[in-house]
């Protein structure tokens, strides 16, 4: 079988290089940099190397796969995050390694291990597999040390490759090596000084100090490159990870692409091979301009899981990851339709299927996949909400159950996305609230529609047999059906689009719809 989604494409080259190899064993890795919390980003990558290794479970079911969830601990902390306790406390400590810097919270031995021990309780609780390791756990632990042995005996070649990639004044102070400063333990206000490759050691001055920041001490030292009294430069850390832990498979942003490249040689030149490097693009809000956290523009994770249910966000997290794809609050609603749509259209069946993907990682439930009909989206149910005015639950559930019965069978699932429609009711529409006035003009229309309406009496409308008799007395009356159509969601909520017209009306209810449609004629 001929399989096309992504994720199989990337399984694909994953048994290629097994092959050449002769390997049993995948490993694929994610990043993680603890000096702050997980975030959408961390979920985001995890969430679609997972989908890779499923893919290739399918593939080759007797292939052992790991996924390694890697901290970088042993990195220094530049500032203090504004949302921690103790700030004033921390910044006495700015420039050491996170596993050096105290627990700002006094809950754990470091920083760095509260941080971790949150990255693993984030993961357990969207039921990702994977292993956890800490960077400074394999520094102290001499698992590293082989790997820094061949960084020392390839240093001229690590370093002609590495400056190259840097201005010309920064060259000739260019080290691998940072090394923690034995008497204040700071790592980023050191600078090598000599080397003793033969011996693997270095000497080094801690005399770097950041305006502001942080204060050098003046220590001279000699030390060991091995066992954990150093850490090297963040690209070549990279290569020291993937070539330790024999990496088979890594994604990374756009943004690192060139630092894939340099790695992939690092790699290389220590006598390793670089894994197969996935590059996914950025996520954009909804005007296109790129994410960021300090303008807070976008959908962070805390917003999304509040707003819908996880297999939404796995979803988006699926698409066209090589897309830079537009997210934000304004087009929620748009986001999360395309996802319960698609899945309503699946047979269950295939696994070449995106909802094949989401609906094996997603733990805690999933939308309905069935005949693709009377589909319950979320701008069916925020629609209903601004046309009721009226966010209460039950009623909503009780119009939802009248136009898919279904969805009893899998209430729980649907009682959470209506809670988290009208929350983001509550707290995106409500404020950002914005009427958008019909066209006095098309009143006698309105008004014919109406009359329509009223003449069916007891007669049991479809939501099909809705649609057709708007869209005809639209087109008995010369309008063009967008022109009609954009009237009709500004009489009913206010806005120029919303859900399909009939649908609507059949789940508002005739009787509602007609009073509506009079309250607005009687201006
Ligand atoms: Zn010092």
């Amino acid at each position: 079988m001929q399989y096309k989604q992504w994720p199989f494409t990337e399984a694909g080259r994953i048994l290629k290089r097994c092959e050449r190899n002769g390997k049993t064993t995948v490993t694929a890795q994610t990043g993680y940099g603890p000096s702050g919390l997980p975030h959408i980003g961390t979920f985001g990558e995890v969430a679609r190397t997972s989908f890779v290794l499923q893919a290739l479970n399918t593939l080759a079911p007797n292939l052992e796969t790991h996924l390694i969830a890697f901290s970088d601990d042993m990195d220094g902390l530049r500032e203090a995050p504004s949302n921690i306790p103790n700030r004033d406390m921390i910044k006495g400590h700015l420039g050491k390694p996170l596993t050096m810097v105290p627990d700002p919270f006094g809950e754990e031995a470091s920083y760095a291990h509260n941080m971790n021990r949150k990255l693993c309780e984030f993961l357990d609780s969207f039921g990702f597999t994977y292993d956890f390791r800490s960077s400074t756990e394999q520094y102290s632990s001499g698992v590293f040390d082989e790997a820094l042995k061949r960084v020392v005996d390839n240093r001229s070649a690590i370093t002609e490759m590495f400056v190259a990639t840097i201005s010309k004044g920064k060259r000739a102070d260019w080290s691998p090596f940072f090394p923690i400063c034995e008497n204040c333990q700071k790592i980023y206000s050191t600078r090598v000084t000599g080397y003793d490759d033969a011996n693997y050691t270095i000497d080094y001055v801690c005399d770097q100090s950041a305006e502001g920041k942080y204060r050098a001490c003046g220590h001279k030292g000699i030390i060991s490159v091995l066992g954990g009294t150093l850490k090297v430069g963040w690209k070549v850390d990279w290569a020291l990870r993937l070539y330790t832990n024999s990496v088979d498979y890594e994604m990374h942003g756009e943004d690192l692409t060139e630092s894939a490249r340099l790695t992939s040689k690092i790699i290389r030149k220590m006598g390793g091979k670089p894994p197969e490097f996935f590059k996914y693009e950025l996520f954009l809000d909804e005007t296109g301009k790129k994410i960021s956290k300090k303008i807070g523009n976008g959908v962070n994770l805390d917003q999304w899981l509040s707003y819908a249910p996880v297999d939404s966000l796995l979803y988006f997290m699926y698409t066209k990851p090589q897309q830079a794809k537009k997210m934000g609050l304004p087009i929620f609603p748009k986001i999360v339709d395309e996802y319960l749509t698609l899945i309503a259209g699946y047979d269950g069946q295939s696994p070449d299927h995106a909802a094949a993907f989401v609906t094996r990682l997603s733990k805690s439930g999933h939308a309905d996949s069935g005949d693709g009909e009377r589909v319950i989206t979320y701008s069916l149910i925020y629609n209903l909400l601004i046309a009721l005015n009226e966010p209460d639950p039950e009623i909503i559930r009780g119009y939802l159950v009248k136009y898919q019965p279904h969805i009893t069978e899998n209430m729980a699932y649907y009682d959470d996305l209506i809670d988290g429609v009208i929350r983001y009711y509550n707290e995106f529409y409500l404020p950002n609230k914005t009427e958008v006035a019909p066209d006095p003009a098309l009143d006698p229309v309105v008004q014919k529609f109406h009359d329509e309406l009223a003449k069916l009496g007891d007669k049991e409308p479809t939501a099909d047999d809705l649609q057709t008799l708007a869209f005809t007395v639209g087109k008995e009356n010369d309008l063009k059906p967008k022109e009609w159509f954009k009237n009709l969601y500004c009489v009913f909520l206010g806005s120029e689009s919303g859900p399909k017209i009939g649908s609507f009306i059949f789940l508002l209810g005739l009787e509602k719809a007609i009073s509506r449609l009079e309250k607005y004629l009687e201006g």
